[in-house]
């Protein structure tokens, strides 16, 4: 298996590029933002406990994000394919518990990391912009301006699964100014923690079209 890890701050492209990735490449995509959202909106126990924290736009405890995605590769371990890690890890403490996992029970798969950055201008422009599928399955990012590779085919209307597209209640202005809050105030200190472990971070600037930025971390991640 190799995973891939994009470390990027809400809307630099982390869903998206994902997406283009599992159309284009056949890979798979674990996004914890997305089975964050799942689990609030069928209000599962789990659900509950986070509710509060999505909608403040802070982090859920590295405990139960890190249970959810080891649940989850463990069940997908021995695939062949390239997974895609959106969101996660966010906190050193969540990468340490990755490489611990990764180093116990599943030996053989390879990490590749990828660091989306952009300035907070752009991604307060594009979250302005950002409308989701509301089918908690498909959860497909669209915008409705600026980039027409990303633009629904019919305005409202999900490309994939044909359900209505809503803006993210995230996506507030004060919610976003505290999710790149949060960001920042992680992102450093796991860009030092992957380094120390001898990971190459490839930097990579989004702000560019969709086209350009996956060509250029495909041509980072096959070899
Ligand atoms: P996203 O869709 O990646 O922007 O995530 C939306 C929200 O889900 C975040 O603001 C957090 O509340 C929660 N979340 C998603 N991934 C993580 C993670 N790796 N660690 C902690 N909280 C997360």
């Amino acid at each position: 298996m190799q995973l891939i890890v994009f470390i990027g701050p809400p809307g630099s492209g982390k869903g998206s590029l994902s997406k283009l990735f599992v159309q284009r490449l056949g890979c798979i995509q674990l996004s914890t933002g997305s089975l964050c959202r799942k689990h609030v909106a069928e209000m599962t126990p789990i659900g509950r406990q986070i509710d509060f924290f999505m909608k403040s736009g802070t982090l859920v405890s590295d405990e139960l994000i890190v249970g959810m995605v080891a649940d989850w590769l463990k069940q997908n371990n021995g695939s062949d394919k390239r997974v895609i890690l959106d969101g996660f890890p966010r906190t050193v403490e969540q990468a340490r518990l990755l490489r611990d996992l990764i180093q116990n029970e599943l030996p053989d798969c390879l990490l590749h990391i990828i660091q989306l950055a952009a300035a907070d201008s752009l991604i307060l422009q594009r979250l302005s912009s950002r409308y989701i599928c509301e089918n908690n399955d498909c959860q497909t990012v669209y915008t409705v301006k600026q980039c027409p590779a990303l633009m629904p085919k019919i305005p409202n209307v999900c490309d994939l699964c044909q359900s209505n597209l809503i803006r993210r209640f995230d996506d507030r202005v004060e919610t976003v100014t505290e999710r790149l809050k949060t960001y920042h105030w992680y992102e450093q200190s796991l860009i030092d923690f992957f380094t120390h472990m001898g990971y190459q971070v490839n930097y990579v600037d989004v702000d560019r079209s969709i086209e350009m930025i996956f060509n250029e971390v495909k041509d980072l991640i096959i070899n």
